[in-house]
């Protein structure tokens, strides 16, 4: 602990985004310059706690060694706080953007006064370690021989990857897409992530390093264009499939057929692509531009169509939530150092603010039916306001109400992965349609196949999916070799 009083001499005091009338003029990220003076006063109020909540199972998944690189920090040891750092997180410039940071919501300061910034430093000693040129590739001394094969490029697969070529084994990551990253690349918008400037900087890496990605190719059954999983299987000493949980919830409610109804994936990806290709002059995406927008759903996803509707020019913008507006301080059924389930206002609430004077969010409210015109375009939606009663949501006699809109972007979760490649290799599904494996085992009903990420666990976080991907590397070079010194 550097400085025994810097919890009790500093506040919180988080990085700013940028100023939102400013970013919204563009798809840049949002995040400003790394202020050292402020992260070393952050550092600083870590209190190295004996037992550190932050870095434990309700805190950090990949148990990052925070208490250590906040004191590193503090004292201006940047090369030191960077090498602890990617001991555990072979990504920290992914997860020091984008992750929700439950380390925060465990860490011990917590319990009186504001967390420690986690995010915040985590991500300035990554983006330290690029500019002064410490990250480098650092290929394996010796091959084994041994070949693995990746079906999805998310974080899973990257950080599986990783781990895996480190100890020298040989490894293909299979991609549909035409670009690697997953959701990285593909989902999260590029104001909260950059695709070229931080995702393909690491994917350079890993190729350097060894890691061969094959995009453009989808893993199914040989049939309609795709490689053959069992082919694969053959021809490889272990196969991951780690294809994300990309089944969207659907709303099938009357009208649910018109045009301008989405999901948001199909908002997100096309933009992204059109933005990386062109620069939005391609025409190759859905356009908000002086659209009455309405976004169903919370969550990452529903802020990120907010964002993007917002930086297209929609007209209006209003966003539905099912469930009540969350408290704004801990419930006491939801004590520290569980995720505090709290009212968060993301960078997409904060910049709807500024364009039209108030947060989009409308919460209790459950859509009933899409209103179309004679062309079969979306001209409204109709919903209803409902309570949870015992459990269960009830319609609120009287509240029917009509919404003028143009688009509708379905953002309310994800069902599960898609089955072309499993089904083609019959391995088992629990009861939620996901591949079924165990967690901290990765392996599946077919030998030599292993899974990981969200098509194992469903819907989850990026920080999850790199445990997971790291996990299941290590029992795949256990399994290859009998022993492993993977953590
Ligand atoms: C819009 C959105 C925003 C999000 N924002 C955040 C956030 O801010 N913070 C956070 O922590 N999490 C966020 N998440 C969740 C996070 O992105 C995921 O939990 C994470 O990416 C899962 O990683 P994964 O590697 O398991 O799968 P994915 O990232 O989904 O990658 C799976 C890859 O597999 C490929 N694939 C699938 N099937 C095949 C096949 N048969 N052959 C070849 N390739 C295939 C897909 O094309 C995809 O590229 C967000 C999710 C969404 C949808
Ligand atoms: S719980 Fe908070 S104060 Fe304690 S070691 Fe972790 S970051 Fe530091």
């Amino acid at each position: 602990m550097g400085k025994v009083t810097g919890f009790m001499e500093f506040e919180r005091n988080p990085a700013p985004y940028r100023d939102a009338q400013a970013r919204l003029l563009d798809f840049q990220e949002i995040y400003t310059e790394h202020d050292v003076d402020r992260l070393t006063n952050q550092g600083a109020r870590c209190m190295d706690c004996g037992v550190p909540f932050c870095q434990s199972n309700e805190g950090c998944p990949i148990h990052n060694l925070i208490p250590e690189w906040n004191d590193l920090v503090y004292r201006g040891q940047w090369r030191e706080a960077l090498d602890r750092l990617h001991k555990t997180n072979n990504f920290p410039e992914f997860t020091g953007r984008v992750c929700p940071a439950p380390c925060e919501g465990a860490c011990v300061l917590g319990i009186t006064d504001p967390a420690v910034t986690i995010k915040n430093i985590e991500m300035a000693i990554v983006d330290r370690g690029y500019e002064e040129g410490w990250i480098q590739p650092n290929p394996p001394a010796e091959r084994t021989g041994r070949k693995i094969a990746i079906v999805g490029s998310g974080p899973a697969g990257l950080a599986a990857a990783d781990q895996l070529n480190k100890v020298g084994h040989t490894v293909t990551v299979y991609e549909r897409a035409d670009r690697v990253g997953g959701l990285l690349m593909y989902g999260i918008p590029n104001m909260k992530l950059d695709k070229t400037e931080v995702v393909d900087r690491r994917v350079n890496l890993l190729r350097e390093e060894g890691v061969e990605f094959v995009t453009g190719t989808a893993v199914g059954d040989g049939s309609n264009g795709t490689l053959d999983g069992r082919t694969l299987l053959e021809t490889s000493d272990a196969v991951l499939l780690t294809t994300g949980a990309t089944v969207p919830r659907d709303l099938p409610i009357p009208g649910r057929e018109l045009n301008g109804v989405h999901f948001a994936m199909e908002f997100l990806t096309a933009n992204t692509k059109s933005l990386l290709d062109s620069g939005l002059e391609d025409g190759h995406y859905i356009s908000a531009k002086d659209k009455n927008v309405i976004v169903i759903g919370g969550g990452d996803t529903g802020t990120d169509c907010i964002g993007t509707s917002l930086r297209h020019g929609c007209r209006s913008l209003v966003n539905f939530e099912l469930f009540p507006q969350p408290p704004a301080d801990r419930a006491p059924n939801n004590p520290w150092p569980t995720w505090p389930r709290i009212l968060r206002t993301d960078y997409g609430h904060q910049e709807a603010v500024q364009v039209f004077g108030c947060d989009p969010r409308t919460y209790s409210i459950s859509s009933t039916e899409f209103v179309g015109d004679e062309n079969g375009n979306l001209i409204a939606v109709r919903t209803v306001d409902v309570e949870m009663r015992d459990g269960t949501f009830e319609n609120v006699p009287g509240s029917e109400r009509e919404w003028p809109a143009d688009l509708v972007f379905l953002a309310m979760g994800f069902l599960g992965p898609e089955h072309m490649v499993s089904d083609a290799l019959g391995i088992d599904y629990d009861e939620r349609s996901n591949y079924q494996a165990e967690y901290g085992q990765y392996r599946t009903s077919v030998d030599k196949v292993f899974t990981a990420g969200d098509c194992r666990r469903g819907q989850s976080l990026v920080v999850r999916a790199i445990n997971e991907g790291r996990e299941a590397a290590r029992e795949i070079d256990r399994y290859l070799t009998g022993s492993t010194q993977l953590p």
